[in-house]
């Protein structure tokens, strides 16, 4: 008989939609495919709105950005293919079929097969698989107000209609929903390092997931609308299968939708098929082919890799390898690191900071270091204050969130007048004053009672100069004083 442990092995893959946001335009006309923060329905013409007697014109770079990062997963470069029509009604898209790749009916997409090597939380290195790789054009935008369960009507914004996506389909080789966002991780630092999109933008990462358990049903959980709701949707589904498969209750297969406001998912569709999609190959594109020239120079254009990156910087900056990797698994930390370094030559001080309160703040705020105002000069500036003396480690710390909005230290510094108390006749005339509103105490610390008494005095110093006071030389005056 199967152990229970082999039952209740979980199966995850992934289907991630990039969008292709460093293109200049859309994938079959030439709307730009800048149209974040639009007015609906403004970024649209009669290609992407799929109006009678207009024909698609594939955009030529989205299959350069698309082969750049088939190369940089290992994927196989097809040499030559064709796109097809999936063929459904949904209100977000105007054509009733959606342009995309194939894999069947002699349809190859762009890229087969592919690797990605990534460390779990557990610090393991993991390898998952890439089934393929391959191009189609994003529909529109349904806009709910709150719940899609609830939501008294619903708005269609046409805007992202058109725009590139590549999808990433791994094999089913995940085995939890913290080596999926430890993997997507990764995946989103080398999409970046290549260069082919900004995923901090909203919706740029989008991922369906399907989940099951050794012996059971397949389930897809659709529209995952960020790396962050990966984590949440995953763990959702897995409890509720798990709940119904210990309860004798079959799982269904099915296609299930995450409600990001009410963190559950519901049950879309049972008994999609793909044939229901009648796919065909597209009649109004021609095949694209990709001969071994234009694979050589495709492939000049790769740039530096995360995984090449982290071995740089311990060479370069003899910084440890946990470090390196932790700053490269964001391109704008390990692009803020090097600038940093750049002005100031202590690196390993540089990635303590980063990896430390700065990350911290990060973490708590769910944001990449792209997202926010803090400039490498800014750090560096405080780094070289808490060196010179100026302000304390403490002091740093405590500026660090309004640095993080733009503001600069020095001025900070100014602002709050908080600077390092070194003084001894400053510090002298607190001692004064915490001795004398302190009579008991003082008393006790010369008795050698209780030793925590001796740091109560100095955290009396600390309060009254609001953390400015050097705690080396407001302990030794404290200690010449009893
Ligand atoms: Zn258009």
């Amino acid at each position: 008989m199967a152990s229970d442990d082999d039952e209740m092995k979980v199966m995850i893959g992934l289907e991630v939609h990039v969008q292709l946001t460093k293109l200049h335009t859309k994938m079959f006309c030439s709307c730009s495919s800048d149209y974040r923060g639009k007015e609906p329905n403004t970024v649209t013409c009669a290609v992407c709105l799929g109006l009678p007697g207009t024909l698609p014109v594939l955009n030529k770079r989205a299959i350069e950005f698309a082969t750049l990062l088939g190369i940089a997963l290992n994927s196989k470069i097809q040499e030559s293919m064709f796109f097809f029509r999936k063929n459904y009604y949904y209100p977000d898209m105007t054509k009733n079929f959606q342009i995309t790749q194939y894999d069947k009916a002699g349809g190859v997409p762009i890229c087969v097969g592919g690797e990605l090597t990534f460390t779990t939380g557990k610090n393991e290195r993991r390898v998952v698989h890439f089934r393929r790789l391959h191009l189609e054009e994003d529909p529109g935008k349904l806009q709910y107000e709150g719940s899609i369960t609830t939501s008294p009507y619903v708005y269609v914004d046409y805007n992202r209609n058109g725009s590139t996506l590549v999808e990433c389909v791994t094999e089913p080789e995940l085995r939890s929903p913290e080596e999926a966002r430890a993997f997507l991780k990764k995946l989103r630092s080398i999409i970046e390092h290549v260069g082919i999109a900004d995923l901090s933008l909203e919706g740029s990462m989008r991922c369906d997931a399907n989940i099951s358990y050794k012996g059971h049903a397949r389930v897809e959980v659709k529209n995952i609308s960020s790396m962050k709701e990966v984590e949440r949707a995953l763990n959702f589904e897995m409890m509720r299968q798990k709940q119904k498969i210990k309860s004798g209750v079959e799982i269904v297969q099915e296609t299930r939708h995450w409600d990001e406001v009410r963190r559950v998912t519901i049950s879309l569709r049972t008994k999609e098929t793909e044939k229901d999609y009648r796919y065909f190959p597209e009649p109004d594109l021609v095949p694209v082919t990709i001969d071994a020239k234009e694979l050589k120079r495709i492939k000049a254009l790769l740039p530096e890799l995360p995984d090449a990156r982290v071995l740089r910087f311990v060479k370069q900056y003899q910084i440890p390898a946990y470090d390196a990797e932790v700053l490269v698994d964001s391109k704008s930390m390990a692009d803020f690191y090097e600038a940093a370094i750049k002005m100031f030559n202590d690196a390993k001080d540089v990635s303590n900071w980063l990896m430390g309160d700065v990350a911290r703040r990060l973490n708590e705020d769910n944001l990449d270091i792209s997202e926010t105002k803090i400039s490498p000069k800014a750090l560096v500036q405080m780094l070289q204050m808490i060196k010179d003396g100026t302000i304390t480690g403490k002091i740093g710390k405590t500026l660090v969130k309004d640095m993080l909005d733009g503001t600069m230290p020095a001025d900070l510094v100014k602002k709050q007048n908080v600077k390092r108390i070194d003084d001894e006749a400053i510090l002298q005339k607190i001692i004064d004053e915490v001795f004398a509103e302190n009579e008991n105490v003082v008393k006790e610390v010369k008795e050698g009672k209780n030793p925590r008494t001796f740091e109560f005095l100095v955290g009396q110093v600390m309060k009254k100069t609001k953390g400015q006071a050097d705690p080396e030389v407001t302990r030794a005056l404290i200690k010449k004083r009893l």
